[in-house]
C-alpha cells in the first residue's frame, strides 16, 4: 500500500540535522606526544599476511603497529582484542557513530560494552589526502561488517572458505588455541584498512570500489592497551569487483610492530566510569 505525501513534506525535510554524537568533550588524543614516543621507536617484529589468509599479532600498550600494503592494492579487514580478556573488542559501530563512517589520523577504535574505551589510536595514514569522492566514497571504513561464508552462501548458494570472518577465525583459533565453537563468537566487525567504500545516493546501499592505496602506504596505530590484533588479506583484493572468491588478484599486508625507547606519558584508558543503579 503506497502512503499519501503529506502536505508539508518539504518543510519537514528540510530541518537541519544535528550531529548524534558530538564528540568534542573526548579526551584529546595527544598526536604530539605519541609523534615524539613514535620517532624514537624501534621495531621488534613483523609479520606477512599471506594473500586470502588471517594472521594475528601482539602488540603491547605504549607500541605502535603498522599495516602497509606491498607488492599491489590490497584491503585488509582488522579486529582488535584486548589481551587481557579477548572478550573485550573493537566496537566499530559506536566508534562510527562517534568519529564517523571512515577513520583516520586522530581517530580512536573504541571497545565494546562495558568498557568502551579507546583500545587504540590512528596515529598515521598515508591516504589522508584521499577525503570523501564525488560517490561519497571514502577510506578506511567502519560501515561494513567483514565478508563472512554465511552472507555468500545466503547470495549464492555456494560455499566459500576464506572470507575473511573465516581466516580471522582460523587465526584467532591458531592464536589462543580455541576451538572453532570458542574463537567464532570473538570474531567481530571489522576496520576495514585500506578498503574505499560508501553508500549509493540514490538507494543507499552499500558499495565498494577500487582502493587508492598503492605499494608503500600505510596505516599506523597506536595501541592504548594491550592488544591481540587480527588481519586477513582480503579474498577481494582492492575490492574493486568482487569478494569472497577466488578470481580477484590479492597480495599480501604486512604488520611491523615499534616498541618506544622511553616510557610514553600517558595513562592507560581505564574502563568507562559507568555505574548500574
Ligand atoms: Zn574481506
Amino acid at each position: 500500500m503506497s502512503h499519501r505525501i503529506p502536505p508539508d513534506s518539504a518543510e519537514r525535510r528540510a530541518i537541519a540535522p544535528v550531529i548524534c554524537y558530538p564528540n568534542e568533550t573526548l579526551p584529546d588524543p595527544d598526536l604530539a606526544t605519541l609523534a615524539g614516543a613514535r620517532d624514537a621507536a624501534r621495531k621488534t617484529g613483523e609479520c606477512l599476511v599471506p594473500p586470502r589468509e588471517g594472521r594475528c599479532f601482539h602488540v603491547p600498550a605504549g607500541h605502535f603497529f603498522r599495516i602497509t600494503s606491498v607488492e599491489g592494492p590490497q584491503v585488509g579487514d582488522m579486529n582488535l582484542w584486548s589481551a587481557a580478556d579477548p572478550r573485550e573488542r573493537f566496537y566499530s559501530g559506536k566508534t562510527r557513530a562517534l568519529h564517523g563512517t571512515h577513520l583516520t589520523r586522530g581517530d580512536r577504535l573504541w571497545s565494546s560494552f562495558p568498557g568502551l574505551r579507546p583500545m587504540a589510536t590512528i596515529t598515521e595514514d598515508t591516504l589522508e589526502w584521499y577525503g570523501i569522492d564525488e560517490f561519497g566514497g571514502s577510506v578506511h571504513d567502519v560501515i561494513g561488517t567483514r565478508c563472512d561464508p554465511y552472507t555468500h552462501h545466503l547470495l549464492s548458494g555456494d560455499d566459500y572458505h576464506h572470507c575473511c570472518h573465516s581466516n580471522l577465525t582460523n587465526a584467532l583459533m591458531a592464536e589462543l588455541n580455541l576451538t572453532r565453537e570458542m574463537a567464532e563468537p570473538l570474531v567481530h566487525d571489522v576496520l576495514n584498512v585500506f578498503m574505499c567504500t560508501g553508500f549509493t545516493r540514490d538507494t543507499g546501499q552499500y558499495f565498494m570500489k577500487a582502493s587508492p592505496v598503492r605499494p608503500g602506504d600505510y596505516l599506523e596505530i597506536f595501541a592504548e592497551i594491550d592488544l591481540i590484533g587480527g588481519l586477513s588479506a582480503c579474498p577481494g583484493g582492492d575490492c574493486g569487483s568482487q569478494h569472497s572468491s577466488d578470481t580477484a588478484v590479492c597480495h599480501p599486508l604486512l604488520v611491523e610492530v615499534f616498541a618506544p625507547t622511553g616510557p610514553v606519558s600517558r595513562p592507560r584508558p581505564a574502563p568507562n566510569g559507568y555505574r548500574w543503579p
